[in-house]
């Protein structure tokens, strides 16, 4: 996958991308990040990018003509699926069913605003999507960009390398995921459960999926009210259920 972030403040980016395991997906060339500054395709002499709003009001606005530009500037031309996203937080809250649909294209193109935001032309002519990292203001994009890209980056196949991968993470399967335990069996005092020290791999299948059901159950029903549940899922829940009330 390749990634264009469109940006004021590339600086911002040294780091989080570089290390652990997003750093070695890029090192392996699952996903190649290019920053580009919206600053270079400015066509004015000072290089402006933003200026006072229309109708007043305190703050600058980012130019539509740099984003259009930089945009054309790194699209493939038709030549791959590609997606254009704006960080917004106007836009739809970002979930993992939406971050598995970006790891589904070839291209993104993510847009970093700043300042009051950008032209809102930008919005109704360029992006294919607005995309809010929740429900509070940030200075700029480039954070939920950078949310966007370690979300996606961990999904392409190969990125985190362990067998099971992603399958189990939390909101994977419409759940979160059961609680894990290392090394040492005892710590302070507090055990670890014995079911997985018991190396019975069913048992700790269903113990897990217990786990998950109840701990969905407890924090997030709203997830729980809108999974797929099989059969044995409904009579786990029936057992924690009747232990609730118990
Ligand atoms: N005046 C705007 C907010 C501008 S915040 C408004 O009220 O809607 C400046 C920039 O930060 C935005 O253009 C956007 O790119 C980014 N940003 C801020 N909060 C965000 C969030 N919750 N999710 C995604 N992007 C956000």
């Amino acid at each position: 996958m390749r990634i264009d972030v469109l940006t004021l403040f590339p600086e911002m980016f040294a780091g989080p991308l570089d290390a652990s395991i997003i750093g070695r997906a890029r090192d392996q060339g699952l996903a190649e990040i290019r920053l580009v500054n919206i600053r270079d395709h400015s066509a004015e002499r000072q290089r402006i990018v933003d200026d006072y709003p229309y109708g007043g009001g305190g703050g600058m606005v980012m130019k539509p003509d740099p984003i259009f530009a930089a945009v054309e500037a790194v699209r493939c031309g038709g030549g791959c699926r590609e997606r254009v996203a704006l960080m917004s937080p106007q836009g739809s809250r970002l979930e993992q069913s939406g971050v598995s649909e970006l790891a589904g294209y070839e291209h993104l193109i993510i847009i970093c605003g700043h300042y009051e935001g950008v032209d809102e032309r930008v919005r109704e002519h360029l992006v294919d999507e607005e995309v809010s990292v929740g429900d509070y203001v940030l200075t700029g994009g480039e954070l939920p960009a950078m949310v966007v890209m370690d979300a996606v980056i961990r999904l392409l196949p190969g990125a985190l390398g362990a067998e099971n991968g992603a399958a189990t993470d939390s909101f994977a399967s419409g759940l979160l995921e059961h609680p894990n335990y290392t090394r040492p069996a005892e710590f302070r005092g507090w055990r670890v459960p014995q079911v997985l020290l018991s190396g019975n791999h069913e048992a700790i299948r269903l113990w897990r999926r217990e786990q998950a059901l109840r701990r969905t159950l407890e924090r997030r029903p709203d997830l729980l009210a809108r999974a797929e549940l099989s059969e044995e899922d409904r009579e786990l829940l029936a057992k924690i259920k009747g232990n609730h009330s118990a």
